[in-house]
């Protein structure tokens, strides 16, 4: 498949200058047990670094566990730089997912239809766009769609339609179990219910953290704090600018046939998910939501939601409206990541992102290069948190 692709893709990572700092002895402590947390707690432990993990709940009581957990480069991901990150972490999942037991994703693709005709010329340009930089895109008849996603009525509303085959969607709190316990299984210290108060500093750079129980001597230390990034590196002065957005997502039982891939049409979208269950929502979570409205009633939302699912699916009569979670976004003001050494503050790693489950995959391994190589990844250039300083 796709692993030697990936394999060139990162063997291709052009790794610049060193960065003047390197941990003293390679112990970390990384705060918050979401995607990027797990992940890269796990690649950390990996190459041979102590790593601590603080989490002051759950694995997952953050963003993670409220999640699409849609894998993508969709076409919203502009410009090129961010699209290309987007893609490889596609595949850089594959690589994970062979690594680690008990991940679980669907890989199924993403079918996605327009109803106007302004929406549709769009989504062709934004496709042939992404054509042009060797990201496979399917264009759609009618006929097609049916074979892709029998369930799916579209017509007559449908005007453009394409499909994208390389995405999927991964089990979200599964695999961060997964990714914490090989962590674990490799020396890392996993502590749940435990929350990060503060962070000391010697002679100005990062040497320990203080938790609601003790102190852990610390060479540098990973903020994945989801939202909570800001206020934490806001502790040592750093700028870390969110606009957290909320998102409504409806979940079934299984008790409906899973759809082959994930679906995304103009007034809902639907993920099919590896344990049978379905996740929907609508305000299309390809792209950053920028409303910071909490809808009145997420009940209603989620029951809106899941009447849209049932109108478009005819498999969806056998389905139970399960679950509703309401998850904050961690969005960076500008739509797109935040990673790297703070440059005032030696040994402090702030990671947050939109699109965290399909970016973590990536975002991990090349964290784990600069943290312990003492290099800085091109890759990674213009998403450093001091471009807001
Ligand atoms: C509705 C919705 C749909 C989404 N859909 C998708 C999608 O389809 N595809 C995709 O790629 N992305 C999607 N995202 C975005 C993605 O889920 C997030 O980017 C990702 O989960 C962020 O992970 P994280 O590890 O940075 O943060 P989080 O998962 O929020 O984890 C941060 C953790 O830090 C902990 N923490 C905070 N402060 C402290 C402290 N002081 N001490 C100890 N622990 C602390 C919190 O308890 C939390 O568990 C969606 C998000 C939402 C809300």
């Amino acid at each position: 498949m796709d692993r030697r692709h990936l394999l060139e893709l990162f063997a291709g990572i052009p790794l610049a200058v060193a960065t003047g700092f390197r941990p003293r002895a390679d112990r970390i402590v990384v705060i918050g047990g979401g995607i990027l947390g797990c992940s890269t707690a796990y690649r950390l432990a990996k190459r041979g670094a102590e790593v601590t993990l603080c989490e002051r709940a759950e694995l997952g009581a953050g963003a993670s566990g409220k999640s699409g957990a849609w894998i993508n480069a969709h076409q919203s991901k502009l410009p090129q730089h961010y699209f290309e990150i987007s893609r490889l972490s596609t595949l850089a999942w594959h690589e994970l997912q062979q690594e680690v037991g008990g991940i679980r994703i669907k890989w199924g693709g993403r079918l996605e239809w327009t109803r106007d005709s302004e929406a549709g010329d769009a989504l062709r340009a934004a496709a042939q766009q992404q054509q042009g930089w060797g990201y496979p895109m399917e264009w759609l008849e009618a006929a097609r769609i049916r074979e892709l996603v029998p369930p799916l009525v579209v017509e007559p509303d449908l005007t453009a339609a394409v499909f994208a085959p390389l995405e999927g969607a991964v089990e979200p709190v599964e695999a961060l179990r997964a990714l914490a316990d090989a962590a674990s299984t490799m020396g890392a210290d996993i502590r749940l219910n435990t929350e990060v108060l503060g962070i000391e500093l010697t002679d100005g750079r990062v040497s320990a953290v203080r938790t609601d129980r003790d102190v852990i001597r610390a060479d540098a230390v990973v903020i994945a704090g989801g939202i909570d990034t800001s206020t934490i590196a806001g502790w040592l002065g750093v700028q870390i600018p969110l606009r957290p957005a909320p998102g409504v997502l409806a979940y079934t039982s299984g008790s409906a046939p899973n759809l082959p891939s994930i679906v995304a049409g103009p007034d809902v979208f639907v993920i099919p998910l590896p344990s049978g269950r379905h996740v929907m929502g609508r305000g299309f979570v390809g792209q950053p939501v920028y409303s910071t409205d909490r809808p009145a009633s997420e009940q209603a939302e989620a029951e809106a939601v899941f009447a849209m699912a049932r109108s478009r699916f005819t498999t969806m009569e056998q389905a139970r409206l399960d679950d509703i979670t309401v998850g904050w976004r961690p969005l960076p003001t500008d739509g797109h990541p935040i990673i790297g050494f703070a440059r005032s503050v030696p040994g402090l790693y702030p990671i947050v992102t939109h699109s965290g489950f399909t970016l973590a995959a990536s975002l991990s391994r090349l964290a784990a290069i600069e943290i312990l190589d003492g290099v800085s990844v091109d890759l990674l250039a213009p998403y450093r948190p001091d471009r807001f300083a």
